[in-house]
């Protein structure tokens, strides 16, 4: 579904990634975990083309080249960025119904209504105005919008960052379920979010990947997975 060759990303005389191939496939959910500034987020907007970058990616086997973020969701590449952007000014519905317009000729999984039975909170906040949700309700749209807009890939960054801890829980249970339908790139800090929901991980530090395998095979060396990241 994805592949990441020899990505490196650079701003000015600052290095984010050096060197970094990945690969998701289809069905698969993949996270990339690591700490403060390892260079997660830009390797997920290098791969959306919001920063330059060296390297290739190839999207279903079609090399992504230069095509522009928001057209790159229209083909099934959608990317939640850190932050969440929603439409601060409309409700909880009318952001839903936006994401439907990036479809494209795709046959949705999810439509507006799966979403508030995924996140079932969302219900009673419809006609609410998205600024005044807090923080794991802005999270819960911004993923929905996104699943309404039929992703082959969806592209997460750092899903459970500031949440209570209850709405980490929910965010990370509806990743589990999500994955069974769509293939995922998650960004995390949340070492136990992200041990817990990927299939398969990479860790970064530094810009570089400095381990990778199944969830299991990162658990089994715990060890050197604390000293990657420091205290956990
Ligand atoms: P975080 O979890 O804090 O977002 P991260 O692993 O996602 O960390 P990045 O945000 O990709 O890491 O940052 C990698 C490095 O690039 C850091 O040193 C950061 O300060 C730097 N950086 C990120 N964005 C910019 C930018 N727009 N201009 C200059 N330096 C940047």
């Amino acid at each position: 579904m994805l592949d990441v060759k020899n990505l490196s990303v650079n701003y000015d005389a600052i290095t984010a990634v050096v060197d970094l191939s990945l690969t998701v496939g289809d069905g698969e959910c993949v996270a990339l975990l690591g700490p403060n500034g390892a260079g997660k987020t830009s390797t997920l907007k290098a791969i959306s083309n919001l920063v330059a970058h060296d390297g290739t990616v190839e999207f279903a086997g079609t090399p992504v080249g230069r095509t522009a973020a928001d057209r790159l969701a229209r083909t099934g590449l959608v990317h939640v960025p850190e932050g969440r952007r929603l439409f601060a000014e409309l409700t909880v519905h009318e952001n839903l119904q936006v994401g439907c317009t990036a479809r494209g000729k795709r046959t949705p999984t999810y439509s507006v209504d799966d979403i508030y039975q995924l996140f079932p909170q969302l219900q009673a906040l419809r006609g609410t105005r998205c600024w005044s949700l807090s923080g794991g309700e802005q999270q819960m749209v911004a993923i929905g919008r996104a699943l309404v807009a039929a992703p082959r890939l969806l592209m997460l960054d750092e899903p459970s960052l500031g949440l209570s801890p209850r709405n980490v829980g929910v965010v990370a249970e509806a990743l589990t379920r999500i994955k069974t339908t769509t293939s995922v790139l998650l960004v995390e800090q949340n070492t136990r979010v992200a041990l817990e929901v990927a299939d398969r991980l990479y860790v970064m530090a530094e810009g570089r990947v400095r381990m990778q395998g199944t969830s299991q095979e990162i658990e089994d060396r715990s060890g050197l997975l604390d000293a990657y990241l420091g205290q956990r």
